[in-house]
């Protein structure tokens, strides 16, 4: 397995929209998409305002398509894509892969497609208007991956990426978590922004407001982020990252390419 780190959106204040490749040796597999080429080119339809506080620094280069291609892939070698959400700053890069099986956790799927009032500036339909296939992934209960909820069952893609719900930034938020030669690494969408986050109990705190209102989605947060912060204290083989973290998005960059890129 080899896992590629990619930035599909920088924006404003040095944020990062923290993508990732894996190449195993049956599929070809992005975490996330970030923002595609047609939001490159008609960012006011296919954004609508939000694109102006998120102060964007995207252009054919920046998106994932051109990045896999780089690496020296074709697009059509993308087999399957995991999302962590449908937020546009996740989704913009779905018709860029139109034949990818696209596995999505069915709360978030459900709540895109018949958003709350409060919900429509974040999810934007005109980037998934040409019909993904989904692969809809619902928890069960009963499966768990170190302590916390899991869902294991992803078609096709084995034992070693699944899904671990962490609601509360969207309805039906999730991470993914992929097990590496070099030990596991959870991709935790937008659950914090900054590994400081999760480190410092007030900015733990105030991770509370981030995301969807409320207050059942803000305690989901707050619980969150206290048991990522218990992980990651307790697991050195384990590294937890989220979206947007820049330090932890170079980090792991440079890890994976000191490694060779051979066994990360
Ligand atoms: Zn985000």
């Amino acid at each position: 397995m080899r896992v590629h780190h990619l930035d599909c959106g920088p924006m404003v204040g040095g944020l990062v929209d923290h993508c990732l490749l894996i190449a195993t040796d049956r599929r070809l597999i992005l975490v996330d998409t970030g923002f595609g080429t047609q939001d490159v080119t008609d960012p006011a339809r296919r954004l609508g305002p939000v694109r102006r506080v998120l102060g964007l620094r995207i252009d054919h280069d920046t998106t994932a398509r051109a990045q896999v291609e780089r690496l020296g892939y074709r697009a059509a070698d993308v087999s399957d894509i995991v999302l962590t959400h449908l937020d546009l700053d996740h989704a913009g890069g779905l018709a860029d892969f139109p034949d990818a099986r696209v596995h999505v956790h069915g709360p978030e799927l459900r709540a895109a497609q018949t958003p709350r009032w409060t919900e429509r500036p974040r999810y934007r339909p005109a980037q998934w208007a040409h019909g993904p296939r989904w692969v809809v992934n619902e928890a069960n209960g009963s499966d768990t991956w170190l302590g916390l909820n899991a869902i294991r069952e992803l078609p096709g893609l084995g034992d070693d990426i699944l899904v671990v719900p962490l609601y509360g930034h969207t309805r039906g938020h999730v991470g993914v978590a992929v097990n590496t030669p070099a030990g596991w690494l959870l991709h935790a969408g937008d659950a914090f922004l900054t590994r400081r986050d999760l480190d410092v109990p007030l900015r733990r705190l105030a991770m509370t407001a981030y995301g969807d209102p409320g207050p059942r989605a803000a305690l989901a947060r707050w619980h969150n982020t206290r048991a990522l912060a218990d992980l990651t204290g307790r697991d050195p083989r384990l590294t937890v990252f989220s979206s947007h973290d820049r330090a932890m998005f170079a980090a792991l960059r440079a890890r994976a390419t000191g490694a060779g890129n051979r066994d990360m």
